[in-house]
């Protein structure tokens, strides 16, 4: 028999859109960076508890976490919003061109706005259910600042937030409708700031020591490194301070930001250690010190295949919007101005798995469809993606799976302008809304049957027997990064 308080549920994102919808827009506007998200976090919560679900702010002692649960007793139901905008990407909306509307401002180059928005929209969803079933549950909207710049989901995972839930969903804006499965890497910031002595470069040369031919010998030193660590692993780097403009200036400080990135975070930790003696034999050489800054970190993803087939049945059944005409015609002039590669996008859709390759190649006609408004069938996967989320942090607490939305037109790189544009669109609004039902409807189901929540935990138990490696030294602070402009 159809579970009609479940339609009920999930009619009810349609029915709250208006205010969905325009919780998303604001955001978009607001376009905060990570964890000076002050005027987003505060819609969030005004906004949820106009909903009726209760609110405890400044999670983990981070200004802009909170978060907002509604109902009493187990499960306990995690949905995971990101709100956080990028640097540089001040664009306006729905426009095909390049068109910054603050020169040098912030944009949503992630979609987060949309992703946060999605969030609410189950977190609604579930509390009708609980509301006209009466059933014991609990569903907490979990607002997660910080994720592109900080992973407060990492620092919250230090303090063990996370365990008390019995299964965490998410989702991600992207090109496609799937199942995320695979995993993404483990990665680690850190900052190294080399401290020499300034001179004047021409009459005393041999006075100064230079803290910008550290970074450098640092830097070469990590180029030989490439050759040798395991081909799983990545490291890049900025230099985020030269020490100053003048060469005739001895540059008596200069700062590296490392990236440093592996499958398990255990071995991103390992290689960072041997990024460290790096530094150390680059301070030695140039006679200066050095002393490094953790910035952030995040693990790799556990993915959970009973969770996923789980939010693949609700996707099945609630289906994917079309776009129309008007949507076709603008997805298609942004497109214009993209650098198109079918095979790519082909390969990003399908996880390199060539069956669904070629349903896929059909169902989006060899990549040249504009908006992947189709599912796509679903596969467990291994594969690792060479990015990173502080979901992974999540995951090694409790059993957690996401679903990516087409939100924007297919091909359309993640962090620029043309994603930005998008962020307001009718077709990213539609993703909202799917996004929330699909999530929505595997945590009501998960509510009603404890079995499917046993198979998720069996899953999480053998995925995770080697236990979580937290990436965020006990010391540090969440602080905002890479602000500049
Ligand atoms: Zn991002
Ligand atoms: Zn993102």
């Amino acid at each position: 028999m159809a579970n009609i308080h479940k339609s009920a549920a999930l009619a009810a994102v349609d029915a709250h859109a208006p205010t969905i919808l325009s919780v998303s827009d604001q955001i978009w506007e607001f376009a905060e960076l990570s964890l000076l998200e002050r005027k987003s976090a505060a819609l969030y919560a005004d906004t949820l508890r106009r909903l009726g679900f209760e609110v405890e702010e400044g999670l983990g002692g981070i200004e802009t976490a909170f978060s907002g649960s509604f109902g009493k007793g187990k499960p306990v139901i995690g949905f995971l919003a990101e709100f956080d905008a990028l640097s540089g990407l001040s664009q306006e909306g729905c426009s095909a061109e390049r068109r910054p509307l603050v020169e040098g401002g912030h944009g949503h180059g992630c979609g987060h706005n949309l992703l946060g928005a999605g969030a609410l929209a189950a977190a609604v969803a579930v509390k009708r259910y609980l509301e006209d079933t009466g059933k014991p549950g609990t569903v907490i909207f979990y607002g997660c600042p910080g994720e592109e710049g900080v992973a407060s989901k990492a620092f919250l995972a230090r303090d063990g937030v996370w365990r008390k839930l019995d299964a965490a969903l998410t989702w991600h804006p992207g090109t496609a409708n799937q199942v995320a499965s695979g995993s993404c890497i483990a990665s680690l910031q850190y900052e190294y700031r080399f401290t020499g002595t300034a001179s004047h470069a021409a009459a005393a040369p041999h006075m100064g020591r230079s803290a910008l031919d550290a970074v450098e010998l640092m830097n070469l030193g990590v180029q030989f490194l490439r050759e040798h660590m395991p081909s799983t692993a990545r490291i890049h780097y900025s230099i985020t301070d030269a020490g100053g403009d003048s060469p005739n200036v001895v540059q008596p400080g200069a700062t590296v930001l490392y990236m440093i990135r592996d499958h398990k975070v255990s071995e991103a930790i390992r290689l960072k250690e041997r990024v460290d003696r790096i530094a150390q034999g680059a301070a030695l050489m140039t006679d200066t010190r050095y002393a490094s800054q953790f910035v952030d970190g995040t693990a790799e993803t556990i993915p959970n295949e009973p969770l996923e087939k789980l939010l693949y049945k609700n996707f099945s059944e609630i289906g994917v919007p079309q776009a129309t005409e008007e949507e076709l015609e603008f997805a298609q002039k942004l497109r214009g101005t993209m650098d198109i590669n079918p095979a790519a996008i082909i390969d990003e859709m399908s996880g390199g798995d060539d069956a669904l390759e070629d349903i896929i190649r059909e169902k989006s006609d060899g990549a040249s469809r504009a908006y992947n408004d189709f599912l796509i069938p679903y596969k467990f996967s291994k594969r690792v993606h060479m990015g990173s989320t502080d979901v992974g942090d999540v995951s090694f607490q409790t059993p957690t799976a996401q679903i990516r939305c087409a939100a924007v037109p297919s091909g359309t790189p993640g962090h620029s302008w043309q994603e930005v544009s998008c962020g307001v669109s009718s077709m990213a609004h539609k993703a909202v809304l799917l996004a929330g039902k699909v999530l929505a409807g595997a945590g009501i189901d998960l509510i009603d049957e404890p079995g499917l929540l046993d198979d998720a935990r069996a899953a999480f138990a053998g995925a995770t027997r080697d236990g979580y490696h937290c990436p965020i030294p006990a010391d540090a602070q969440a602080r905002p990064q890479n602000l500049k402009g």
